[in-house]
């Protein structure tokens, strides 16, 4: 395969700015709010929504630094996991993920990783211990020398991708909307895995708007960890943000029958195919905020689409 010296992002034509679409949905209308789409899960089929936005400035850094394999981590049905074998397919990287979950190893692939794997990733699985310990000093050279990597090859992207890079590649998803949504009071509201996106988009989206973020993990780590982010990427907290913690259904890829039939049917009534681990929480949270009625009449709301749908296969299950 042919190999080329630096990745041109820009031969995969991204479809950038993405798409702002009007949705029609008396949920929202009652209130007088009206609700937009920011279809960032357009930007590109395989590499798409936040982790365009969040690999893009990684991936040039990779290549300035002359660095050849990417190496990075994931639970068994991240996206960011996902997307980075893609990348590396599409650019000609040498990818590596490090998986939670030494059990894994000895079963069937799940279509996540399966597609991780025919894209070229090459999979590690490690204990939940040592993976917990990922971003200690010293972890990742562990993780290299046993995976028999040269260290100065390997270019190191966290896990679910987010780095001061990657908030700055989404301050641009910010600067987009400020751009579409100018002179119309507002909320742009997206969901939060690591959070990287959130800290990017309250920065690009300026004064006079604000983010809301809806966890999709249990626990209260993220605002710490978006206040780290902005301080790394931007000197400081910058933008107007706050997160939702109410509507994590019990923690990443669970569910519950009343989110599954809330998501089928927002993606019937929308015309588009709701992603299930972090879309749908988003938008059964915003919609439950627009019918709380904290939208004041007269307001937008924008909801980013961050990414598609997993790829066919069963769906994601502690049994998986
Ligand atoms: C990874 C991902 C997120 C979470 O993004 P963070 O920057 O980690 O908060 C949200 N939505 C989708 C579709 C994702 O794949």
């Amino acid at each position: 395969m042919h190999r080329p010296e630096t990745p041109d992002l820009a031969a995969l034509r991204p479809r950038l700015p993405s798409p702002l679409e009007p949705a029609d949905d008396e949920r929202f209308a009652r209130h007088g709010v009206r609700l937009l789409l920011k279809r960032d899960d357009l930007i590109h089929p395989e590499l798409a929504g936040n982790k365009w936005r969040k690999l893009a400035p990684n991936l040039r850094a990779a290549a300035a630094s002359g660095r050849r394999t990417l190496l990075t981590f994931g639970g068994a049905y991240s996206n960011h996991l996902r997307a980075t074998a893609a990348a590396g397919r599409l650019l000609g990287f040498a990818t590596v993920g490090v998986v939670r979950g030494e059990e894994l190893a000895d079963r069937p692939l799940n279509p996540s990783l399966a597609r991780c794997a025919a894209d070229g990733m090459r999979l590690c699985f490690v204990d939940r211990a040592a993976y917990r310990r990922k971003s200690e000093p010293g972890a990742v050279a562990v993780f290299l020398g046993r995976a028999g990597l040269d260290p100065d090859a390997v270019y190191v992207v966290p896990e679910g991708g987010s780095n001061a890079l990657a908030a700055r590649g989404c301050a641009e998803l910010g600067r987009e909307l400020r751009r579409d949504l100018r002179g119309v009071a507002g909320t742009v509201a997206v969901a939060c895995g690591t959070g990287g996106t959130l800290a990017g988009l309250a920065a690009g989206l300026g004064s006079g708007r604000r983010a809301v973020g809806f966890p999709v993990l249990k626990g209260d780590f993220l605002e710490r960890e978006i206040r780290r982010l902005q301080q790394a990427a931007f000197g400081g907290p910058v933008g107007d943000w706050r997160l939702d913690g109410r509507f994590h259904f019990g923690g990443f890829a669970r569910t519950t029958p009343a989110l599954d039939a809330f998501a089928e049917e927002f993606g019937e009534r929308h015309g588009l195919r709701v992603e299930r681990l972090y879309v749908a929480k988003m938008l059964y949270g915003l919609t439950t905020l627009a019918e709380e009625g904290a939208f004041p009449p007269g307001t937008t709301v924008a909801a980013v689409i961050t990414g598609g749908p997993e790829p066919s296969g069963p769906e994601p299950s502690p049994t998986g």
